[in-house]
């Protein structure tokens, strides 16, 4: 695992489309949280105009924001060492959009391997352009405060590459402004859901952080698996197996194939009673603090509008060397 250092600025952060699920927190937020209590300078996007690719999401938007807000800081997120904060309140944020998207061909963004998937899933007839300009609106969440290091999933490699990419561009042709930031990727940057695909808050196979013990029982219970009564640790050839014995061994802090090994031949049915009991015990405090946060959600609103005042600071700073470098425009 890469290390960072307090003079490490690090932006990351998710999609309001729904509460954080078990892959973001072993994919991402674990990683943050570990990272800000070693003093490096978090900052949290929560891109909500992304979230126009997806009509019925968009409704719940407001719900979604406060959601994702409450499961950061469950999971140790600290507000006072760290900035939380809605791309859609930052404009001098979005107006980086402009120049980032001429630094790259249509060609380029249509065939971003995340792009593809999502438009896949999409449930949409129609494919809209903002699909398109995703990437390129994921650079402008990283370089307006001159992010270096961004800790993400696998599924997120291709768009940081784009990111780089509009950074060393942007410097070649008009001066040094943007770092080229790099990867941090964890020990599980791709959990399967309960289907066997990547666990994501769209495809109905997640199971949410703020989930009840009983919810998680029943889904860690519907989990696909096989009908070998021998657990290992295989990820190549038994991916869903090896999913859940993963998730156990990253909740009890074991090492995978060892959790195989004291499961035996106990088949899937012990498989899932172990997985289940290791998800609640590790999730339980992370659950009672998510549930203190949100009996007071005017404090949570107070955060989110602090985070946006000093996004908006920094944004405006950028977008001024942004311009000047450019020189083009009229200040
Ligand atoms: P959506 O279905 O709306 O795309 P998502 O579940 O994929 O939601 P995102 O908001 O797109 O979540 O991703 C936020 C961050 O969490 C990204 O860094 C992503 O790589 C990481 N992440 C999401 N799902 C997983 C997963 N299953 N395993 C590891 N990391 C994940
Ligand atoms: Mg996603």
């Amino acid at each position: 695992m890469s290390t960072a250092t307090t003079t490490d600025r690090i932006l990351t952060g998710d999609r309001p489309t729904g509460p954080l699920h078990l892959g973001h927190y072993f994919g991402t937020l674990q990683n943050r949280v570990r990272l800000q209590n070693e003093g490096v300078d978090l900052f949290l996007v929560i891109p909500d105009y992304q979230v126009l690719t997806d009509r019925d999401v968009a409704e719940r938007l407001t719900e979604n924001v406060e959601d994702v807000v409450l499961d950061y800081l469950g999971a140790g997120v600290d507000p006072t060492r760290s900035t939380v904060f809605t791309h859609s309140a930052i404009p001098a944020l979005n107006q980086l959009l402009l120049p980032f998207l001429s630094l790259v061909s249509a060609a380029e963004l249509s065939r971003n391997p995340t792009v593809k998937d999502e438009i896949a899933h999409s449930r949409q007839a129609a494919v809209s352009g903002l699909m398109f300009t995703y990437p390129a609106h994921q650079a402008a969440d990283i370089l307006f405060c001159k992010a270096n290091l961004v800790p993400v999933g696998k599924d997120q490699v291709p768009h940081l590459e784009l990111t780089r990419t509009i950074a060393r561009r942007f410097n070649e042709r008009y001066g040094p402004v943007f770092p080229e930031p790099r990867t941090l990727l964890s020990n599980a940057p791709l959990l399967l859901g309960t289907d066997g695909t990547k666990m994501s808050k769209s495809r109905s196979n997640s199971i949410a952080l703020k989930a009840s013990s009983d919810e998680t029982a029943r889904l860690i219970r519907s989990a696909k698996t096989d009908t070998i009564r021998e657990i290992s640790y295989d990820p190549e050839h038994r991916p869903e197996v090896s999913n859940l014995v993963l998730l156990a061994a990253l909740c009890q802090g074991r090492d995978p194939h060892e959790v195989a090994s004291a499961i035996g031949d106990g088949g899937s049915a012990a498989l899932k009673a172990t997985v289940t009991e290791a998800v609640n015990t590790h999730f339980a405090p992370l659950r009672a603090r998510r549930a203190e946060y949100a009996q007071d959600m005017a404090y949570v609103r107070k955060l989110i509008a602090e985070g946006n005042e000093r996004a908006n600071e920094i944004a405006e700073t950028t977008l001024d060397e942004v311009r000047k470098a450019m020189g083009t425009f009229r200040m």
